[in-house]
């Protein structure tokens, strides 16, 4: 049955889909914990989920990437909280040190030029005028810049270490490719002596391309802490998972990752020949190379990240992105589901979706207290305990396993769907359900009838049948102690 408690870290799922989503729910998080919160991302349309109050109370965003379904208000929440919000709060913006770069480049044209006071000149505004940005995880001690070499017109692009000396082109290289507008580096590996691309290759605790210490970022207040992830998130643009901790509670988003155990390590032991279509000394002594950079990468990852990424979700209650099948910068379902990983929530869902482990869908609540997690439903905790959650856009649904029920689930091609029992399938029944609606938490009967449906109205949820004159209202109460007692009693 259900309980109370305000303890733990308390997640709110303002949005959880892809990019693609029909309903524009993209992701984003809100933590809290004692009197802290935070956003994880901020793609989801936050200011019709949240109140302008809470949206100035947020003591920062954690950004993982610049996709925009991941990013799409941020420039938004800046502009408010400088002119809007009161008093007025930086907001600050919490990213490694790549996410960071990337945010300021995508959100300057938008914040650095306005009007003066008066409105009769055009004038600058720096970026650090509306964000407070904070990096979270080590960085670099090799990057990429541009610099001007003695006794040469103009500037060229080099490898320079920690003290901003050039590096030799026989440990780094620039790598220009013709129809991208920024470089990216090659580097001779320390042991093996093989050519890779660092970001890629090394794990965030490498102790000689990165700085020794992960910096984490704790609430000064909370003290929640959260630490950028490298190793488990592979997904194209840079990204980091994040890792949220407090006394008690261990976190992992994984944000947006093609979690496959058999790719990694792959990846971590095939060993590709260079391209080239130039000599091997030209090559030696250059420091940029234009071209493909894949035709000079001799090994994607490293086994030391192949490890630690293998070893980040232990112990952890873990909500992770989930595809369909065959997904090329997601996971795919059946392999995350199949990975052993019990305290899994499944986000970033398509809008049609079926799964055996819950979906964290736009307007749940979570509570994390220790190792366990609870759907928080008015106030109350309750645990999930249903056998299939089922996503069709903006409508929820969970099943419970019944002899004759229903409705029947069944697999195919490694993804889960369900249909009538008595319909046409193809693939490989799993078992008979009854489906209940789920809205926010709140089970209900689920409802046939097209002329029927439920709404929501200042928090309570009502049954409505249209008739020619309108619609007849009932209000209506959660059953989801009644199903869950029914599936304690089965058990
Ligand atoms: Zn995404
Ligand atoms: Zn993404």
């Amino acid at each position: 049955m259900p309980f109370k408690s305000d303890k733990g870290v308390k997640i709110e799922f303002l949005g959880d889909s892809g990019p693609f989503s029909k309903l524009g729910q993209s992701i984003c998080y809100k933590i809290s914990y004692e009197d802290s919160s935070y956003l994880i991302d901020c793609g989801a349309a936050v200011f019709s989920e949240l109140t302008g109050d809470t949206i100035n109370k947020l003591d920062g965003i954690i950004a993982t990437h610049s996709h925009e379904d991941h990013r799409r208000w941020f420039v938004d929440i800046a502009l408010f909280r400088f002119y809007v919000s009161k008093p007025q709060r930086h907001l600050r913006l919490i990213a490694s040190e790549t996410v960071l770069e990337e945010f300021v480049k995508t959100s300057r044209a938008a914040l650095e030029r306005t009007l003066s006071m008066d409105s009769r000149k055009v004038v600058e505004v720096p970026f650090t005028t509306f964000v407070d940005p904070v990096i979270f995880g080590p960085t670099a001690n090799y990057r990429i810049v541009k610099t001007r070499l003695e006794g040469e017109e103009g500037t060229v692009w080099r490898v320079i270490d920690k003290r901003g000396k050039v590096v030799s082109a026989k440990r780094a290289k620039v790598v220009v490719h013709p129809e991208a507008n920024r470089p990216r580096m090659i580097f001779r590996d320390f042991d093996t002596n093989r050519w890779v691309e660092p970001e890629s290759y090394y794990p965030f605790n490498h102790k000689r391309f990165y700085t020794q210490d992960q910096n984490p970022y704790s609430d000064p207040k909370t003290g929640i802490t959260f630490e950028a992830m490298k190793s488990t998130a592979w997904h194209g643009p840079f990204t980091t998972s994040v890792r949220i901790t407090t006394g008690d509670e261990k976190i992992y988003f994984s944000s947006d990752t093609v979690y496959d155990p058999a790719l990694w390590k792959d990846m971590a032991t095939e060993i590709r020949p260079q391209k080239f279509d130039r000599s091997r000394k030209e090559f030696d002594n250059a420091h940029i190379l234009y071209g493909e950079i894949n035709d000079f990468i001799e090994q994607t990852w490293s086994m030391d990240r192949y490890e630690r990424g293998m070893s980040l979700y232990k112990d952890h209650v873990l909500v992770h992105d989930a595809a369909g099948k065959n997904s090329i910068v997601h996971t795919d379902y059946e392999i995350i589901a199949n990975s052993g990983h019990e305290k899994l929530l499944l986000t970033h869902s398509p809008d049609h979706f079926v799964s055996q482990f819950p979906l964290t869908l736009s307007g749940k609540s979570i509570r994390v207290i220790g190792g366990e997690y609870f759907e928080e439903v008015n106030g109350e905790l309750w645990p999930f305990d249903a056998d299939v959650y089922f996503k069709e856009f903006s409508h929820s649904f969970v099943g419970y396993k019944t002899r004759n029920g229903p409705y029947k689930v069944y697999v195919r091609n490694g993804l889960l769907d369900i249909v009538r029992s008595d319909a046409e399938f193809e693939g490989e029944e799993l078992f008979k359900v009854a489906l209940y609606a789920d809205i926010n938490g709140v089970y209900l009967p689920r409802i046939e009838d097209p002329k029927e449906s439920y709404i929501r109205r200042r928090g309570r949820i009502f049954h409505v049948r249209y008739t020619k004159s309108g619609g007849k209202l009932k209000a209506m109460e959660s059953i989801r102690g009644q199903v869950c007692k029914k599936q304690r009693n089965r058990l």
